[in-house]
């Protein structure tokens, strides 16, 4: 199979190739370079603001002479872009009771790919799932996701469109503890109207679930497209207040150059990135690892 480093090439070239380039082989850490490092980290999508945080942290490191050279430098970036990733970054499923994961994020994003292949990926675990249709707004989300369940003998409630979505949802969820499901996997809708009514919808599907079991939805799960940039950061700032999430899942990482957007991510929201998305198929979705992400990028 595809390694991770192939699936990121073009990320790679843009931060790691880039930054080998810039720092190794002898050369003298001055202002121009650090202008010129500056640079790069924007232009690979790391974001301005967790860009001059690591530049605040080379230059304060660089004074002090704990930096003395640019291949200390390379190693000191390496090691501080993977300190701004949660180490621990696993999804704890297994719990007493049915383990609610809601997913939430704009259409195109990948929701619907990626709940089928996590449903699988449980499924193969040994695990029952269920699913809830609770984009109600796009009739084709509905079928699309009725259709995937039938051929995986997976569960999917659903009711027609245009139906309340927190209550589609909170049916699933009585539906799911009555059978002693163990996950239950809620799709939601990525657009309405406006943008206030569909944070306003996510909020009240929360709010609906909590009312079941406190504890419930244990993860509210954005995914967004990593191709997108720096938009993806917006997208996540907006959710993260709308919802309140617990973790990201960052989807077309494979044949785009801006996967240090990841970074930018996690720091800015200090949550773990659970999944990435390297491609359409089945198997491209991977659990995040922090270590093997920074060395497909680096080494
Ligand atoms: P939704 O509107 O959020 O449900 O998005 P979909 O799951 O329908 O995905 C939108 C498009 O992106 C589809 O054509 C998917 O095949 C594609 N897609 C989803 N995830 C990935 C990924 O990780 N890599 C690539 N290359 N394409 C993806």
């Amino acid at each position: 199979s595809t390694s991770l480093k192939q699936l990121l090439n073009k990320s790679r070239q843009k931060l790691g190739s880039s930054l080998s380039s810039l720092l190794l082989g002898e050369k003298e850490i001055n202002e121009d370079l650090l202008e010129t490092l500056e640079t790069l980290l924007i232009t690979a999508d790391i974001g301005i603001n967790t860009t001059d945080k690591i530049l605040e942290s080379v230059r304060k490191n660089a004074s002090r002479k704990t930096l003395k050279d640019t291949e200390s430098l390379y190693q000191f970036l390496k090691d501080t872009l993977d300190k701004l990733l949660i180490e621990d970054n696993q999804l704890k499923t297994n719990i007493n009771e049915t383990f609610v994961i809601l997913i939430v994020g704009v259409n195109g994003a990948g929701k619907t790919t990626l709940i089928g292949k996590l449903a699988k990926s449980f499924q193969n675990q040994g695990k029952s799932i269920m699913l809830a249709a609770g984009d109600t707004f796009r009739a084709a989300a509905v079928e699309q996701l009725k259709i995937w369940g039938e051929r995986n003998q997976i569960p999917v409630i659903a009711q027609t469109t245009g139906a309340d979505s927190a209550s589609v949802i909170f049916d699933a969820y009585q539906s799911a503890q009555a059978k002693n499901i163990d996950i239950l996997i809620a799709d939601t809708a990525g657009r309405l109207h406006t943008q206030d009514n569909l944070m306003q919808e996510l909020a009240k599907i929360k709010r609906v679930i909590a009312k079941q079991n406190a504890d419930a939805p244990h993860e509210t799960m954005l995914v967004i497209d990593g191709s997108s940039g720096q938009n993806a950061i917006n997208q996540a700032r907006e959710f993260n207040k709308a919802v309140v999430l617990s973790g990201i899942s960052i989807t077309k990482l494979d044949g785009t150059a801006k996967g240090g957007v990841l970074f930018a991510i996690a720091d800015e929201l200090n949550l773990p990135i659970r999944y990435i998305g390297v491609g359409e198929g089945i198997d491209d979705l991977k659990v995040f690892q922090s270590k093997e992400f920074i060395n497909a990028l680096f080494d």
